[in-house]
């Protein structure tokens, strides 16, 4: 029997081999024993049921909460050639009737259904004469009170088991404590059930925790590098859901809003237009995720601190369900801390209890200085054996050892004295660094000792140290505001009686994440892409049904251009070549004619576009030294031309070939956000052609040369 599963793997569903545990799963299931399934969100759950229901006689059942979810996964299943349906009170008679013949004819093998619509006795009556080989009973946790999301229809499944005594029962959850374990088992009368833990370790996301300490620009930042990439970012109030939206709208990028407070029609369309691909990023309380199977999110942003961990797995989770890398950064500091301490202290007994245990295990998260999955994991009551997982900021960060600090402390506390200590970290840092700010002009702060003299590092590693003062207890925040005061120790340092040590980071954002483009060639992926949109509006689905990004970067890597190349790119099935494969065929094969693909038939992973010339222009050698990771300064090292120059053959490069990853231009900008915003939709309106109205156009407030920087960054951000 497993060899047949095997063979449906490959055939029907384009995978070459199972994921950890999938085997075992599929074989309990198939020798009809009960099981309990605990794996993480991406982990692969769907094919542990899909493929047995394949190897059955009789008909699969398929118990899940959300309407969406089910729609999501029939069509999928319908792409790939499995017959599967949906029973729900918003099928139009005729859908009704047509899924009702097709799960008794057995064209379907697989039934979606809400729990509450199985057990109507409408439904029963029809299933009962049916041969039910396997009831399966997706998001199971919705069973349990215990749970984070108890639905009391799952308690009644129990039922079936007197109707449906053939059928073998597997319940599926992606979060379950051993409490929530324990009330599935029970609840649903499993019979003896085998448990199936699967790891909760999600290698392909990358975890980074970052100072927050301007939350706009840091998210701007990070948004220019996934330019055109689908992700989510989490704010805790309506409020900031709304002004942050706002802004990155105005800051160009294409954004929508979501939380409860919005009109249904208008959230409804928001999530909508994500899940096509036609708005790329959404910002959102927690109440969005749900009911979402896209699978591809590449970033998830937490603004503020989520709620407790289970909270920011499940929302973090919700990224790079292909199994390709996405990245989760949640912006810290510690006034957030200090705001939600305030507000637990306003409560009560247990409930103050058990928030302030949650915020503690946030904070030991946030906190290590070692790899964020150690605690991440043993939260969730497994031990991660590796000591790196490189796949992390601690694992990835060039952290300087301990070094003397009191200096620095010195000035910092010094500063915090002269201001009248009723000041927080961002303001006596803006003192230190010699701001030119109304507020402190107006203070006369400009005109203390301490004024200026805290240049030799920046803002980000003032505030990294400030952290660092609160922990060695030198300074006290005041809980509500966050103002600082220097503590008995603070004086010690101030009057040279002890000295302090800690670490300086290097400037966070100079961290450069290599993002893995260079396994494909991104010219031809991103044509692959919107031929996959044409696709997928036309037929009205979500484009990651067509075809995940993986898929699609699987054949921009290997160029397939004949049937069996096709059929061997990750999640091509023999129907879904069927379908699609010949039409991507056709456009991998014109773009390998128009760039000679004879010459690259020997080493396929290559981004060949520049091989085509064999001899490298000038343009073609910088446009490369940028692509492999190169900034702007440093190829100015290397080669000794002026900057001007160099940015004379970036754009010339980029008018044949992309320059991968622009946003990394910005780091040699010396314009503000602001400013790169104004130029960039100047370019929109006036066209990329020439600088000099541009310049006109924006008062002339930006130099050329930086002009002609933003413009190169345009070009690549936009290229569709
Ligand atoms: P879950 O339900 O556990 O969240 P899914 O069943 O949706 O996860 O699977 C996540 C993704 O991984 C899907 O795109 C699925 O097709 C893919 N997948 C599942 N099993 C495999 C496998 N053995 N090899 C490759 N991809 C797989
Ligand atoms: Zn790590």
């Amino acid at each position: 029997m497993i060899s047949k599963a095997k063979s449906i793997l490959t055939t029907i569903f384009g995978y070459t081999n199972f994921r950890p545990l999938q085997e075992e799963i599929i074989s309990r299931i198939l020798s009809k024993n009960d099981a309990l399934v605990i794996m993480p969100t991406g982990g692969g759950k769907s094919l542990c049921y899909q493929i047995p229901s394949l190897l059955f006689e009789g008909l699969t059942i398929v118990v899940s909460p959300l309407i969406s979810l089910m729609k999501d996964q029939v069509e999928q299943l319908r792409l790939l050639g499995v017959g599967a349906a949906v029973l729900n009170s918003s099928l139009s008679h005729e859908e009704y009737h047509e899924n009702v013949s097709n799960i008794e004819s057995g064209k379907s093998k697989l039934l979606y259904v809400a729990p509450e619509t199985l057990l109507m006795e409408r439904t029963i009556n029809i299933l009962r004469p049916l041969k039910i080989d396997c009831i399966t009973i997706d998001e199971a946790h919705c069973i349990s009170e215990w749970g984070h999301d108890f639905r009391p229809e799952y308690r009644e499944l129990v039922k079936l088991r007197e109707i449906f005594t053939n059928a073998v029962y597997a319940a599926f959850t992606a979060t379950a404590t051993p409490r929530v374990q324990e009330d599935i088992i029970r609840s649903l009368k499993l019979n003896n059930p085998k448990k199936y833990i699967a790891s909760f370790d999600r290698q392909n996301l990358y975890l980074e925790i970052a100072q927050k300490y301007d939350a706009l620009n840091q998210t701007i930042k990070f948004l220019r590098r996934y330019q055109n990439q689908s992700g989510i970012i989490y704010c805790f109030s309506r409020k900031q859901v709304d002004s942050l939206a706002a802004a990155l709208t105005h800051h160009g990028f294409s954004v929508r809003p979501y939380h409860a407070g919005l009109p249904d029609d208008e959230r409804k369309t928001n999530q909508e237009l994500f899940i096509k691909d036609d708005v790329q990023i959404i910002v959102a309380t927690i109440a969005f995720g749900m009911g979402i199977n896209k699978s591809n999110v590449r970033f998830v942003i937490h603004y503020d601190l989520p709620k407790n961990i289970e909270g920011y797995y499940q929302e973090i989770g919700r990224s790079g369900r292909d199994g390709l890398r996405a990245h989760c950064l949640l912006l810290f500091n510690y006034s957030d801390i200090m705001k939600i301490n305030y507000f637990i202290d306003q409560k009560e007994g247990e409930e103050k209890r058990i928030a302030k245990k949650h915020l503690q295990s946030l904070l030991n998260y946030a906190e290590t200085g070692v790899c964020r999955r150690i605690p991440l994991l043993k939260y969730f009551g497994e031990k991660y054996e590796n000591k790196k997982c490189g796949m992390c900021d601690n694992c990835n960060s060039a952290e300087k050892d301990l070094v003397d600090v009191t200096i620095p402390a010195q000035k910092f506390l010094s500063c915090i004295k002269r201001t009248g200590e009723i000041y927080g970290a961002g303001y006596i840092i803006d003192v230190l660094r010699g701001s030119k700010a109304q507020k402190i002009i107006d203070n006369k702060h400009d005109q203390i000792s301490t004024y200026g003299i805290g240049n030799d590092y920046s803002k980000l590693q003032w505030i990294m140290l400030s952290h660092q003062f609160v922990k060695n207890e030198l300074i006290i925040p005041e809980p509500q505001y966050g103002s600082l005061k220097v503590a008995p120790k603070g004086y010690d340092v101030l009057f040279n009686r002890q000295t302090v040590t800690g670490t300086i980071k290097e400037d966070a954002e100079q961290k450069r994440t290599v993002i893995d483009t260079a396994d494909y060639d991104l010219e031809l992926f991103n044509i692959l892409k919107s031929k996959r949109k044409k696709i997928a509006s036309a037929s009205n689905l979500p484009p990651y049904v067509i075809f995940s990004d993986k898929s699609l970067i699987d054949m921009a890597g290997k160029y397939p251009i004949n049937k069996k190349e096709m059929l061997s790119i990750y999640g091509m099935g023999e129907i879904k070549y069927e379908r699609y494969g010949e039409i991507f065929l056709g456009l991998i094969i014109d773009y390998c004619r128009k760039y000679k693909k004879k010459e690259i038939e020997n080493k396929p992973h290559k981004n060949y576009k520049q091989d085509v010339d064999k001899k490298p222009k000038m343009n073609v050698k910088i446009g490369e030294m940028y692509n492999s990771g190169k900034s702007v300064s440093e190829i100015m090292n290397v080669t000794k031309l002026k900057r001007s120059t160099i940015l004379g053959h970036l754009y010339t490069y980029s008018q044949n070939a992309p320059l991968q990853n622009p946003a990394r231009l910005l780091e040699d900008s010396f314009s503000s956000e602001e400013k790169i915003t104004e130029a960039s939709k100047a370019f929109s309106d006036l066209g990329t052609e020439l600088l000099k109205p541009v310049y006109t156009a924006l008062e002339e407030k930006i130099s050329y040369d930086e002009l002609h920087l933003i413009r190169i960054y345009y070009l690549n951000a936009t290229r569709k």
